[in-house]
């Protein structure tokens, strides 16, 4: 471990807080509509607005699908009491704020 990364963790530890500060930054990005959100598929690299993927909608809920690759990027299951979003298709979600 160099002195640099060393010094890194260090202060990242000072700074350490759960989950639950992170509230207002989630909660701004949940609130907003993702549809315009910008989405880069795991699988090919394509960057593209989540609202142009492919909706395979079933009954349970929807796969969002790369519409270069059709790699699965969004899974949305709703179920008794709960919404599931798996996102692991999807290396980056860019929310625009302004
Ligand atoms: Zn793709």
């Amino acid at each position: 471990m160099t002195i640099l990364s060393s010094t890194i963790e260090a202060m990242m530890n000072e700074t350490r807080l759960d989950g639950n500060a992170a509230a207002g930054p989630l909660s701004e990005l949940f609130a907003r509509d993702i549809t315009t959100a910008l989405a880069t598929c795991a699988k090919c690299g394509r960057e593209t607005p989540v609202g142009t993927l492919f909706d395979y909608g079933q009954a349970m809920g929807v796969v969002l699908r790369c519409n270069g690759c059709e790699g699965a990027m969004l899974r949305l299951v709703r179920t008794p009491g709960s919404l599931r979003l798996d996102p692991s298709g999807v290396s980056m979600l860019i929310v625009a704020t302004g």
